[in-house]
């Protein structure tokens, strides 16, 4: 660490220390930040303490060939192989789904295609379809089904082990428009395994946005990477790009086949950048309100900081807004307080001064980020007022 992480570490310390209370103090081992500052596209600063931590989930486990796996904990999951209470026919008229459920698998059995009851648009799907053990037809009449993204995007179902048919309608192809990369299934009757990405299109005014993607796995290798959505799918004719709403359901499709799913589930992908996310490349609007937000909830923590009998903990923590936002009235406040640090120290009695050497040292390398990211001018008198006192004291030799 060189001096200026140190310092920025103990700069963020005396703020977690007296924010979280000191019985969480070795909670947090690093600075708050310490890295390049917000910017025009980026909310946050690099390794930025105030940016939120990820949501913790329980990983699942995977299948085996007779068992099927356990979802991860955030997961909703839309067949759990007891029943088809979340699912309707995709026929006109709805009603109940009417398909086979048995020894933990739906079966399709010629009533038409089943779809959710739910409707969601990003997601993260695993599905896991089996094609019937006693090979019959070929080509496009063996083992069909479909898993329809939306209703609308269909990621091909087909039992195409030892079966050659267009390459743009094999298993784990985006149908009619992207091949899978590799053929990965596995023989007819054992279950195969689709993890899917799909991100939909966003369109604002007109103009696309994000033309979608997704993302294939087949038995965990790579079918689809990041392939770009061309709109929805559908038989011999060319897909169009074009908007999507936000939700759809899942629809299966029933191509007459008696194909098996199950441990259907998903889950909820965070918004993109261009959708109202705040990771990623944010437009210069998005980030300049983002970096306000993050202000305004960093002047609010502070105002529990403040302690008429010591300053420098709300300083800090004032201070740290301004690397998001240079509210005015936050300014001001901070360069008051930072002129009455240095003049306070400037008037203690020569053995006090020298026990607030490292308090010193820190609270001037959170300055010199402050000067450094031109939120503090060059010529920023509490620091070169500390500056003169780590002279004086040769403090700075030390280091
Ligand atoms: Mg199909």
């Amino acid at each position: 660490m060189n001096d200026l992480a140190m310092a920025l570490y103990r700069f963020a310390a005396v703020s977690a220390l007296t924010f979280f209370g000191a019985t969480s103090y070795g909670v947090l081992s690093g600075p708050v930040f310490y890295g390049d500052a917000p910017d025009d596209h980026h909310p946050w600063a690099v390794h930025d303490r105030n940016r939120p931590q990820p949501k913790i989930v329980t990983p699942g486990t995977f299948s085996s060939p007779d068992q099927a796996g356990k979802p991860p904990s955030d997961a909703i999951v839309l067949f759990d192989g007891s029943d088809l209470s979340q699912w309707e026919s995709a026929g006109r008229n709805g009603g109940p789904a009417k398909w086979l459920v048995k020894d933990g698998y739906m079966e399709v059995t010629k009533t038409g295609d089943i779809r959710t009851k739910e409707k969601f648009g990003d997601c993260q799907l695993h599905v896991e379809w089996a094609a019937p053990a006693k090979v019959q037809g070929d080509s496009q009449g063996r083992g069909n089904s479909g898993i329809f993204l939306m209703g609308r995007v269909e990621i091909q179902v087909l039992d195409v082990y030892n079966n050659p048919t267009y390459a743009d309608g094999g298993a784990g192809s985006v149908y009619g428009v992207h091949p899978p990369m590799a053929n990965a299934l596995r023989p007819p009757g054992e279950f195969q395994v689709y993890d899917i990405v799909f991100r939909r299109p966003v369109y604002k005014d007109g103009q696309v946005l994000d033309p979608g993607y997704v993302t294939v796995f087949v038995n965990g290798v790579l079918a689809q990477d990041h392939a770009v959505l061309e709109g929805g799918t559908g038989h011999m004719g060319r897909s169009k790009p074009g908007p999507f709403p936000e939700k759809g359901p899942l629809q299966l499709q029933d191509h007459g086949n008696p194909t098996r799913f199950r441990n259907i589930w998903y889950r909820e992908l965070p918004p993109r950048a261009v959708e109202g996310g705040t990771d990623g490349w944010l437009s210069v609007e998005a980030t300049m309100t983002k970096r306000k937000a993050i202000a305004s909830d960093i002047r609010k923590d502070a105002e529990a900081l403040k302690d008429s009998s010591n300053s420098l903990p709300y300083m800090l923590r004032l201070m740290e807004s301004l690397v998001y936002e240079k509210d005015e009235s936050a300014y001001s406040q901070v360069i008051q307080m930072a002129e009455q640090y240095v003049t306070n120290l400037k008037n203690l009695p020569v053995d006090n001064l020298k026990t607030k050497k490292d308090e010193v040292l820190n609270v001037n390398g959170a300055f010199k980020y402050m000067i450094r990211f031109k939120i503090f001018p060059d010529s920023f008198a509490p620091s070169t007022g500390l500056d003169q006192i780590i002279k004086a004291q040769g403090w700075d030799k030390r280091r």
